[in-house]
């Protein structure tokens, strides 16, 4: 059955491609975005209303009398350094941003929402790998607006008005490229994009944030997941809230653990160079292993991650070199 999805952040990295999922699947997409930080050019040929959530007028009548199956909500502030510096916009975007799309939901009836949320919510891991049960301290206003969001969620299912499944990903990464859709942020501040544009050719540092944990060979082990899995997730996630309801927390990661060499490695070999780097402090606030248990994921909604670090790289690097021709233009 084709139902029809509205999506929030459709034009950010994450939304971008759950929309290429969408309609691969015979859905129909409508992508709510600010452009604030998505791309134009990742929304071509979908129907875009362009709004800022943070105004719940605008936000009431671009929606007014529209019919959805459900929302993906993604539009959110999603930098941990500028949140520390602009908390104010980061709970006015996320949390405000987030009740006032609630609000004209609840106006509207849609009463299905899949929540874009991050392991942000667990802050500083107090065991090798994460469950859903690990205690929620984020260590950052990023994570503390992206917890609120949950829990604003939580409430208004309490209250028999939404169902509702919140996606807290690991690290996100990788592309599909063959749709001109990958990862571009200004600034860029994740590892394997910034990696890859040194690679390019770009003049900009490449550092190693502290080579001095207690982590085998001294820096940070992440566990990355393609961002095609995580689209996939989304609509399992949509599909069983139609089935059943609920309210569901959910974590989404491979379950592996690479550190910041062993990605610097698998994008040399991708790259077929060596890619200049240095060694710099510590960046403050990083734990040195965040690994996802995505166990509940599996039980719930039959999924696991499907693709490996080498698909993740590979992918990243064939975008990066198109967003390089996008970039020229
Ligand atoms: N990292 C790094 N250099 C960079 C960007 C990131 O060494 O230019 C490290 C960072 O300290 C962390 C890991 O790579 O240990 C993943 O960072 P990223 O920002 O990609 O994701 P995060 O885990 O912070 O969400």
């Amino acid at each position: 059955m084709s139902l029809h999805y509205l999506v929030t952040g459709g034009a950010g990295y994450i939304g971008s491609h759950l929309v290429l999922a969408l309609v691969g699947a015979q859905h129909q997409a409508t992508v709510l975005d600010d452009f604030s930080t998505g791309h134009r050019w990742a929304t071509e040929g979908h129907e875009v209303i362009e709004v800022d959530i943070r105004d719940l007028a605008a936000l009431r009548s671009a929606l007014l009398h529209r019919h959805f199956d459900g929302v993906f909500h993604f539009a959110a502030k999603s930098l941990v350094g500028e949140s520390g510096q602009k908390p104010l916009l980061y709970y006015q975007n996320n949390v405000t941003g987030t009740a006032n799309l609630l609000e004209v939901a609840l106006e509207n009836d849609w009463r299905h929402c899949v929540f874009s949320s991050t392991a942000a919510v667990y802050g500083s891991p107090q065991s090798a790998v994460i469950a859903e049960e690990h205690p929620l301290n984020p260590v950052n206003v990023y994570g503390e607006t992206k917890l609120a969001m949950e829990q604003l969620l939580s409430a208004v299912h309490k209250q028999g008005a939404m169902h509702a499944v919140c996606l807290r990903y690991f690290n996100a990464a990788g592309a599909a490229p063959d749709a001109h859709r990958g990862e571009w942020h200004e600034p860029e501040t994740h590892l394997i994009p910034n990696v890859l544009r040194k690679a390019a050719g770009e003049a900009r540092p490449l550092t190693i944030f502290g080579d001095d944990y207690d982590t085998p060979d001294g820096t940070c082990i992440r566990d990355y997941i393609h961002v095609l899995d995580l689209a996939q997730a989304h609509l399992k996630a949509m599909a069983m809230l139609h089935r059943e309801g609920g309210f569901h927390t959910l974590n989404l990661g491979s379950e592996a653990g690479y550190s910041v060499r062993e990605i610097l490695r698998a994008c040399e070999t991708t790259v077929g160079q060596p890619i200049t780097h240095d060694i710099g402090p510590r960046r403050q606030g990083d734990p040195p292993r965040l690994v996802a248990d995505a166990g509940r994921a599996g039980q719930i909604l039959g999924w696991r991650a499907t693709r490996g670090l080498r698909e993740i790289v590979d992918s990243a690097w064939l975008w990066e070199q198109e967003r390089q021709r996008l970039q020229a233009r």
